[in-house]
């Protein structure tokens, strides 16, 4: 059985946006072929790469910065390090009619194909690399599958993991939340994460990964508190968040859920704008866990609640993913957006002094109010309707809390049966909803 839990250092990575799917995992997939071609002593025979986008990378890739992040990685930029304004803008250069040079080989706009239709690789989000020689001779030639959350895997029955970075799971083995929670004992969801986590990375790794964690995600709400100006791509989305925390902060009373709501908000800007943020679980849902964990912050957590709210909002995410999806590409936006407001939920009430049933109805309680949530993103852009959504929910995480808080963890709907019912409402959903921009919002929404 493979063990559900997934370690926070791998369920938050620090990445740049908009798309951790779609430019995150890319970048890494493009990465890892270079590294392997370098492996192999190929690396100085490559006379030309070919990038194939498939299905919904192929779909919405462009507003997604895909192609630019592809290239990216085969540069060997990091994600996690590198300055986001070297990414972006490779795509454009290549329509505008230039040649660039990506790992030292000229490389120009038909070297990127899109397959939009083809979704028969393994995951709606599919992508092959091929380097050539100079007489025209694969040399080598990979297929990778992003399977949400910068996430990677190579394809097949059995998805295995490519080279790192990618998905490490660690931890005891359980198949739900109530088999968790009747093996809990005296602990708390937090303590269940830290014992699989101090296992793998160990205390100092831990304490120090959740720490640049919470520092980036930190980072990606005050920048975004404090910038202004258009995002790019095309639909003139003007920045909000700035103007709105200072109206709130102006006005005479400051209600907790419009705040965090200006929080989510600053988080999805930053990643609409292609900046450095944290997948929680996914870019495109970035926003709601470090708007609520910034709100706890405001309201006097420190570090050691900081840490638990990781740990325990980890937890949730990680039974998600093994149980449902983190995809919007796979499962639409209840994936992501009511993953994120989910393990916020919960992991805010887990700081609050919440039990573990308590924490485990929160998070219900914030999952099943995202049931049947569509991805319809307009022009492709991670922008309408995904960062007012994070700011919605956002606010829900808070009102899901309190609710959990009012109880006392009973209830009849279970986060599991809420979690199945998330995954067969994904099977059941039309392609159209799931990340291709064919539907919804990004059909009836005008856009020149
Ligand atoms: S609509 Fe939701 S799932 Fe789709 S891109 Fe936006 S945030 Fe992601």
């Amino acid at each position: 059985m493979t063990p559900t839990y997934v370690s926070a250092l791998e369920m938050f990575s620090i990445g740049i946006g908009p798309s951790s799917s779609h430019t995150v995992g890319p970048m890494r997939a493009g990465e890892c072929f270079a590294s392997g071609l370098a492996k192999l002593g190929l690396r100085h025979r490559v006379a030309r790469y070919k990038v194939v986008l498939y299905g919904s990378l192929a779909a919405t890739g462009v507003g997604h910065s895909t192609p630019d992040a592809a290239l990216a990685g085969l540069d060997s930029l990091d994600p996690a390090t590198c300055d986001p304004a070297l990414v972006h803008g490779r795509y454009a250069r290549l329509e505008a009619g230039e040649t660039l040079r990506v790992a030292g080989v000229p490389l120009v706009l038909a070297d990127i194909e899109f397959k939009p239709r083809v979704r028969d690789k393994g995951h709606a989000n599919a992508m092959s690399f091929v380097a050539l020689d100079a007489v025209g001779e694969v040399l080598k030639e990979q297929l990778f599958l992003s399977i949400g959350g910068g996430f990677i895997v190579q394809p097949g029955a059995d998805p295995v993991q490519v080279d790192a970075p990618v998905e490490r799971v660690v931890g005891s083995d359980y198949a739900s939340m109530d088999e968790l929670l009747a093996g809990l004992g005296a602990r708390s969801l937090a303590d269940f994460a830290r014992e699989a986590e101090e296992a793998l990375h160990g205390v100092d790794g831990l304490e120090t990964g959740l720490d640049a964690i919470w520092e980036n995600m930190k980072a990606s709400v005050e920048i975004g508190l404090r910038t202004e100006g258009t995002l790019p791509g095309g639909l003139r989305v003007p920045r909000r968040a700035a103007a709105l925390h200072r109206h709130l902060l102006a006005a005479d009373e400051h209600p907790a859920e419009s705040l965090v709501s200006a929080y989510a908000m600053a988080v999805n800007e930053q990643n609409a704008g292609g900046g450095r943020v944290v997948t929680a679980p996914t870019n495109g849902a970035a926003g709601v866990v470090p708007a609520v964990l910034y709100h706890a912050v405001q309201r006097g957590a420190g570090r050691e609640k900081v840490h638990e709210f990781l740990l325990t909002a980890c937890v949730i995410g990680s039974l998600i993913k093994a149980n449902a999806s983190i995809s919007g590409a796979e499962g639409g936006c209840q994936a992501e957006v009511g993953s994120a407001c989910a393990m916020a939920a919960g992991a805010l009430t887990a700081v609050r002094g919440g039990t573990p049933a308590q924490v485990e109805n929160a998070a219900e309680i914030a999952l099943e109010h995202h049931l049947g949530l569509t991805c319809d993103p307009v022009a492709g852009l991670v922008q309408i309707p995904c960062i007012e959504r994070n700011a919605v929910a956002a606010s829900t995480a808070l009102l899901a809390s309190r609710m959990a808080m009012l109880g006392d963890g009973s209830h009849l709907v279970s986060l599991d049966t809420a979690i199945e019912t998330m995954r067969q409402t994904g099977a059941d959903m039309s392609e159209k909803y799931k990340e291709t921009s064919t539907g919804g919002l990004a059909v009836t929404v005008p856009y020149c």
